[in-house]
């Protein structure tokens, strides 16, 4: 690990301002800037703590939408009496990702931003387009079982690895982003780039901005939700194919309904054609699988994960059953 310095922010104002000099990162929880750290993947000659900005408040207003502070752990997020209530489907996601230890250190912010498990891009002695831009992407050829089918591009196929985003994707979340003077909110949708050419430029964000929140709208009363993860082991693993779902059923049909999957795209996948193809008809078995296909009509496999396609479809699949059933909160 290359020596770095280390900074206390005391403001946004002075967290932006140091943040504007080459080689400054952000550290909120540390487990995933640190991992990269150790491997040399990122090499921070600064690391600017963000941790004592306050901006650790769950608060909701009387409209039941939700503001979640961008320094709130993972843990204390998930265990909150409102979200467990409410928005059940963002507490089942953190639940099912990594460890009680981890989730007690992992903020909301760094949980948005954190990196892909690709095993290119955590090895530096292989190319990869998103740690080192124009050097190649050897997953396209090599070992790509974990990765993406859903946008990728022939420059990067990494599958960005969150539960927690699956969930803020499917219930439409705004991340609101702070540049030391003004703040400004991004619909989730827009937060998370595709790679196309440029796999390296990952969020909608610019130097110098710090995430200070998330706000969640209330969700159609008497839907339901439910997260389902599909992954090699029971815990402590990254999805393989998950999915996040909002359905409000009424007079036999399918009123509204939110979808995102984790695990098959490069950014958390939002399944707007499936959505689309299942509004307005009736919550069976066979439409749930063809609102499935609709969305995975644009998938891409390589050669060792074609079977993303078949698993993500079940996985939705089940996960509407489950909530076309009353079997989810
Ligand atoms: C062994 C292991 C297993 C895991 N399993 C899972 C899993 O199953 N599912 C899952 O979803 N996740 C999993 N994770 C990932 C974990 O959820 C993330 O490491 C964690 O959420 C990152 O949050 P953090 O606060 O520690 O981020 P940090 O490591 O502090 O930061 C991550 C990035 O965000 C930036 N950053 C942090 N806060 C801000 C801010 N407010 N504004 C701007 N930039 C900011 C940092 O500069 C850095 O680039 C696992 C991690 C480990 C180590």
């Amino acid at each position: 690990m290359k020596a770095f310095s280390f900074i206390q922010a005391s403001s946004l104002g002075h967290a932006a301002a140091e943040s504007a000099a080459m080689g400054t990162s952000f550290i909120a929880g540390g487990t995933n800037i640190v991992d990269l750290m150790k491997l040399n993947v990122e090499s921070p000659s600064r690391l600017v703590d963000v941790t004592k900005l306050g901006m650790n408040q769950i608060e909701s207003d009387s409209h039941g939408n939700l503001r979640i502070g961008a320094m709130v752990r993972n843990s204390e997020l998930a265990e909150h009496r409102l979200v467990k209530e409410r928005f059940a489907v963002l507490s089942e996601a953190i639940l099912s990702g990594a460890s009680p230890q981890l989730r007690n250190m992992a903020t909301t912010g760094g949980n948005l931003l954190q990196k892909t498990r690709c095993p290119y891009y955590r090895d530096v002695a292989f190319a990869c387009n998103k740690r080192s831009p124009g050097s190649g992407c050897p997953a396209i050829e090599g070992h790509n079982r974990n990765q993406a089918i859903l946008g990728g591009s022939e420059h990067c196929i990494a599958v960005n690895p969150s539960d927690m985003n699956v969930a803020l994707m499917a219930l439409g979340a705004m991340i609101h982003l702070h540049d030391g003077k003004n703040e400004r909110a991004v619909p989730i949708q827009d937060f998370y780039l595709l790679p196309g050419g440029t796999p390296h430029q990952e969020f909608a964000m610019m130097r110098g901005e710090i995430i200070t929140a998330v706000t969640v709208n209330a969700q159609p009363k008497g839907a339901k939700s439910l997260y389902v993860k599909l992954r090699d082991r029971a815990s402590y693993e990254f999805a393989l194919a998950s999915c996040a779902a909002i359905m409000k059923i009424s007079s036999g049909v399918v009123e509204s309904v939110q979808i995102a999957f984790g695990g098959v795209g490069t950014v958390p996948w939002r399944a707007n054609r499936a959505e689309q193809s299942l509004k307005g008809k009736a919550p069976t078995t066979q439409n749930f699988a063809d609102a499935a296909d609709a969305e995975l009509i644009g998938a891409a496999v390589q050669s060792e994960n074609a079977f993303k396609v078949e698993l993500i479809k079940r996985c939705t699949v089940y996960t509407l059953s489950q909530l076309a059933n009353g079997g989810a909160l």
